[in-house]
């Protein structure tokens, strides 16, 4: 919604050393500053800022990036967000992209609602601090149970007073809108046009989004009578989709990402006392059984959830089915049971934050057995209950994604549940392809659904119905070389299927012989990613680092010298040859690379005026200080010549340095999600340089032998193409017949003789001299 010309702005204006500086303690080091990574614990520091390349970059855990993306990392925000961050530290005004009007009205209806509810929370809290009702009922409710003034303040904790009518009077002298109070849930209609408040006589818990905006609230009567409900919440509003929200993630987020780990309670008071005793990496599903939308939530920031259960057992087998879902989502599941008679309130509020900690370390169990055990109670002499036992262990055992973690897990509790480990996986097996067939039989009625739908529209091919694009490759982290010299990556699939399996009617296919090469599909799918991998990564790299800078000089139309670009050059040559990456996140971002090169020209342009000016002052002033006294005339132009250069090389550097790290500050802070991380991934390697590479200086001398490195790239590239195509025919050769296949050996010969010729060129091949501008 921020308009472009803002977001430049923003981007121009943050300093990443600034920026860095609010949150971690910088200290310089050479053209750098080192600090503490606030991303994980460590005690020698490994976060490095760069304020000439404007990014920061952890060499312990690989986090950073630019200004963005720090803050978005840092206080866990959506890349907008953080753009709104930073315009509000550093006074920019932002300029909103028009809206269309159902949009506006969508946006003014939510807008409102949110600004309800701060306006609520700030009276619910001035309440309960300023008011005598407030202090004698709300805050000595809150001290009894044992929160101090800092956390009341952190929940933004509050009052709603005992008259009916107390807040929506207030809210509506206010100016507020009475229906959007009725919307919000906070005040109720009565049958005289008027409302009354939903929350009266109760004290307050703000329920806040992850972006620490009050969404909705839950309101506690501290009356004893049996007739009201101990707890109200407010119904759901376009602000508050129950199912989505955890109950302290926003004041959690940070604590999870640093611990990497989430433990997950019942209530308010149970989030509320454990961070009080310390422990913030705390959230409370508020008393619903888990969604999908919460598990979500969690996984955006670890995989690791411990789940708190209260002593005593009633309610645990209960809840024990929505924890299949936490598996089933991948997330590595640890169950920690309190003592008797024990909540986590109650349990945290009575241990110092050291004993809590000991505690959860001592006693935190894997659910599968913590499951196991607890069905098993009391079946010892009922084997059909013990059958159905080993059906819900099997049950949860089979939702776990990783084949490796599942085969663990039946080792184990075959040993639990008394039976043999084969029978075990047997069971597990045949659960899987269950669940496999479900999945199918749930995926082809969407499709149905879809296809459906689709008919029904214009033009299936119309633009802007677009397909989502496919995972982005990570590349490799591991210490490497700047030119591509990496293994391929290992690509995770989303579901691993090695111990599925299909013991009857699995028919194998075998390569049938085919009468036209040219109908033919390979039997075995050649691993294209892996192919081009790393000749790719190396032109991306390339693109990332020096995509705009200078590398020959080509000859127009009109036969004038055309300064040409890294970028511009990689495009010909691929335009040529018909080229495009096969990597779908690196050709996403050569893409968006090619859109910037007008605009890099016309801010060149001003950058190179801007500099040529200050050259012409600096000279200026440095030639009224020559003392022309005993020099003659050939002395002082010889003076002023050195001077000159001076000036022109630092005026050189400047533009230079200008070329160099225009892209990767446009890429990095690039709000597509696939380019921006794949720029980062190229800027902020580990260890950018090998040892060989590391001699000081040998960074400016990369840029010089760009004129050799850029040309060895695509040859690279070109190999690997070559190197596929081979592949291609030698897997077509066994099938084909008489002349198809005396052609395709002569298509293979012709392959192997341009890959010889390619050969030879590599690391040879030089664009032509460079000329001086
Ligand atoms: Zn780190």
């Amino acid at each position: 919604m921020i308009d472009r010309e803002t977001v430049d702005r923003i981007l121009d204006t943050a300093d990443i050393v600034d920026v860095v500086s609010d949150f971690v303690s910088l200290r310089r080091r050479g053209a750098n500053f080192i600090g503490l990574c606030p991303f994980h614990d460590e005690k020698t520091p490994s976060f490095s800022v760069s304020p000439a390349k404007q990014i920061c970059h952890c060499f312990g855990c690989g986090k950073g990036g630019s200004p963005v993306n720090f803050i978005m990392e840092h206080e866990q925000m959506s890349y907008a967000e953080a753009l709104r961050y930073l315009a509000k530290k550093y006074n920019i005004e932002i300029h909103e992209k028009e809206l269309t009007s159902e949009e506006k009205a969508a946006q003014t209806e939510r807008e409102s609602m949110l600004v309800i509810n701060d306006f609520a929370a700030q009276y619910f809290e001035d309440q309960l601090h300023n008011t005598q009702e407030g202090k004698d009922i709300g805050l000595s409710y809150f001290y009894e149970r044992g929160f101090n003034d800092a956390t009341i303040k952190k929940f933004r904790l509050g009052y709603s007073p005992e008259n009916s009518k107390a807040f929506y009077t207030a809210a509506t002298q206010q100016g507020y809108n009475k229906q959007n109070l009725f919307n919000v849930g906070l005040c109720i209609k009565d049958n005289r046009g008027g409302g009354f408040d939903r929350f009266h006589g109760r004290v307050m818990f703000p329920v806040m989004n992850i972006a620490g905006k009050i969404i909705a609230f839950g309101g506690r009567t501290l009356k004893k009578t049996k007739e009201v409900a101990k707890y109200f919440n407010s119904p759901e509003s376009t602000v508050y989709v129950k199912n989505r929200e955890l109950y302290g993630l926003f004041q959690a987020k940070r604590a999870i990402v640093k611990e990497d780990k989430c433990f997950l309670v019942e209530g308010y008071t149970d989030v509320i006392s454990m961070h009080q005793a310390g422990i913030e990496n705390v959230v409370a599903s508020s008393g619903t059984s888990l969604t999908e939308g919460q598990i979500r939530a969690i996984h955006r920031f670890t995989t690791n959830v411990t789940v708190l259960y209260d002593g005593d057992s009633a309610g645990i087998k209960a809840s024990l089915r929505g924890i299949d879902m936490l598996l089933a989502e991948g997330l590595s599941i640890k169950v920690l049971l309190l003592p008797e008679g024990e909540d986590p309130d109650s349990f945290a509020r009575t241990h110092s934050a050291s004993e809590l900690k000991q505690f959860i370390k001592e006693n935190e169990a894997d659910f599968i057995s913590f499951k196991t055990k607890i069905l098993l109670e009391g079946t010892e002499h009922d084997p059909s209950k013990r059958a159905a036992v080993i059906g819900d262990v099997v049950k949860s055992i089979s939702v776990i994604p990783d084949a490796i973690a599942r085969s663990v897990y039946a080792k184990e509790c075959s040993i639990q549940l008394g039976i043999s480990e084969d029978v075990l996986l047997r069971e597990i097996k045949k659960n899987i392809a269950r669940n496999k067939e479900e999945a199918f039989k749930r995926r082809e009625r969407e499709k149905n659904r879809e296809a459906r739908r689709q008919a029904l529209q214009p033009s299936p091919l119309s633009p802007g119905i677009s397909t989502p694009p496919p995972p982005v490759v990570e590349p490799p982290t591991s210490e490497v070389l700047p030119m591509g010299n990496e293994e391929p990556p290992i690509i995770d699939a989303p579901f691993d299927d090695s111990l599925d399996y299909y013991p009857e009617g699995d028919t194998t296919t075998v390569p049938q012989p085919v009468d036209d090469p040219s109908k033919f599909t390979p039997q075995t799918e050649i691993n294209k990613e892996s192919i081009f991998y790393k000749s790719e990564l190396g032109i991306m790299r390339n693109v990332v680092k020096y995509g705009m800078c200078y590398l020959c000089g080509t000859l127009d139309d009109n036969g004038d010298q055309q300064p040409t670009t890294v970028l511009e050059y990689i495009n010909s040559e691929f335009l040529l040859d018909n080229i495009e990456l096969s990597n779908h996140a690196f050709n996403n971002t050569f893409k968006v690379s090619l859109e910037y090169i007008n605009d890099f020209y016309k801010e060149l342009a001003v950058f190179e005026s801007r500099e040529r000016s200050t050259l012409e002052a600096q000279f200026k002033r440095a030639q009224s200080t020559i003392d022309p006294v005993g020099m003659n005339a050939e002395a002082i132009k010889k003076k002023e010549n050195d001077l000159l250069k001076g000036f022109q090389t630092e005026m050189d550097n400047n533009i230079a340095e200008f070329r160099k790290n225009y892209l990767e500050k446009k890429l990095c802070s690039h709000p597509n999600d696939e380019v921006r991380h794949t720029a980062l991934k190229m800027i902020s390697e580990k260890h950018q340089l090998s040892k060989i590479y590391s001699v000081e200086g040998f960074e400016k001398s990369i840029e010089e032998r760009l004129n050799i490195i850029i040309p060895e790239a695509i040859n690279n590239l070109k190999n690997a193409i070559l190197t596929y195509n081979i592949l291609l025919v030698q897997q077509q050769i066994p099938y084909a017949q008489g002349k198809q296949a005396q052609e395709l050996l002569e298509r293979l010969q012709e392959l192997y003789q341009t890959r010889k010729e390619l050969a030879l060129v590599i690391g040879e091949r030089v664009v032509n001299p460079r000329l001086k501008n």
